[in-house]
């Protein structure tokens, strides 16, 4: 059964070692609310965990609940549900669409009220099963490299890669806050999935465009590289977004793979060793 964890940080056993984990979120320096939602849910008895981060959009309270209910229906799907990890993700993105769409069509206050959604399902086969839509994001630093894993479905995203506008034009755009896809919209939702090899060593960077709006990459990249313990990289990323002037709700949050350690890469070479040595022995008998 899928257990949240109330806590902001810390941490769940996972094969081969433990998996670091740690979540904030900021109102910002400018916004009196915060319409962001994350959660982190450790799903015991099917070794997965999964990470989420919503934006909510819309006025009055709607975007709060907007973020909120997906993070929500979002883990009861994939800790109830049946069948591979990206079926999960996709069946239980459209049912988050369905609860939003459902709830704002029976109160006024709420209608247009929608999010974002980025989810991430690291599975104990060391699968990482990414779904998004709009343009909350996944990074993954791996080796000391940064790579953006989720492509935003908003307006400049689109401009850039149709090599239309620069990427450094992109962040100073007035159009830079008009998301494409976003949950709530309509009936038919475009989920983009993915499965991808985790390997040890990974850190995962999930977050709300209030962090990567006001930072750009390399700053993000400085951040990782800089602080490898995820409580202490939250609140530096979280501040630095401040520092930029914060002008929309940030959230991070962020999951840490073990690193490898000398003993299974021993214990592999002494296999190797005893293989080789049983071939030869063959060999010479042969
Ligand atoms: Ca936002």
């Amino acid at each position: 059964m899928a257990t949240f964890s109330p806590t902001e940080q810390g941490s769940v056993a996972w094969t081969g070692g433990t998996l670091r984990i740690a979540g904030a979120t900021d109102v910002g320096c400018v916004r009196s609310i915060n319409q962001d939602a994350y959660g982190h849910f450790h799903l015991a008895d099917r070794g997965e965990s999964l990470f989420v981060v919503a934006d909510g959009l819309g006025g009055h309270q709607g975007g709060e609940i907007a973020s909120q209910l997906a993070v929500e229906v979002l883990e009861k799907w994939i800790g109830e549900g049946e069948g591979e990890p990206s079926i999960r993700l996709t069946r239980a993105i459209t049912a988050a669409n369905q609860s939003i769409l459902t709830a704002a069509r029976r109160d006024d206050q709420l209608s247009g009220m929608a999010t974002t959604i980025v989810c991430l399902l690291l599975d104990e086969n060391g699968r990482s099963h990414v779904a998004h839509v709009g343009d909350s994001r996944l990074y993954r630093l791996r080796d000391g490299r940064l790579s953006g894993i989720t492509e935003d479905h908003s307006l400049v995203a689109t401009l850039v890669r149709e090599g239309v506008l620069s990427a450094e034009d992109a962040r100073e755009d007035p159009r830079r806050n008009q998301v494409l896809r976003a949950l709530g919209v309509r009936d038919e939702i475009q989920i983009d999935v993915a499965s991808l090899e985790s390997l040890p060593g990974d850190t995962y960077l999930l977050c709300s465009d209030g962090l990567n709006g006001l930072i750009d990459d390399d700053e993000i990249h400085n951040l990782l590289t800089q602080h490898s313990e995820p409580t202490v990289l939250a609140a530096a990323l979280i501040d630095a977004a401040r520092q930029a002037g914060g002008n929309d709700n940030i959230t991070c949050l962020i999951a840490s793979l073990p690193a490898p350690t000398i003993f299974p890469v021993l214990r592999a070479r002494a296999a190797r060793l005893i293989a080789a040595t049983r071939s030869l022995f063959q060999k010479a008998r042969a």
